[in-house]
């Protein structure tokens, strides 16, 4: 196991990535779940992994 924490579908960088850190997920506001369910976009986490600083 390299990668205990796997990219997401929401994730704009695979986790590690120089200039990225993990973002409050914008789908669910951090949450993990949207109506109940959890969020497809950060897996239930709330967080995504972005860029930081630019863009
Ligand atoms: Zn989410």
């Amino acid at each position: 196991m390299t990668h205990p924490d796997p990219a997401k579908p929401g994730d704009k960088a695979p986790p590690g990535t120089p200039g990225t850190g993990e973002n409050i997920c914008p789908r669910c506001h951090g949450s993990g779940k949207i109506d109940g369910m959890s969020c497809p976009d950060c897996a239930g986490t709330g967080k995504v992994t972005e860029p930081i600083g630019g863009a």
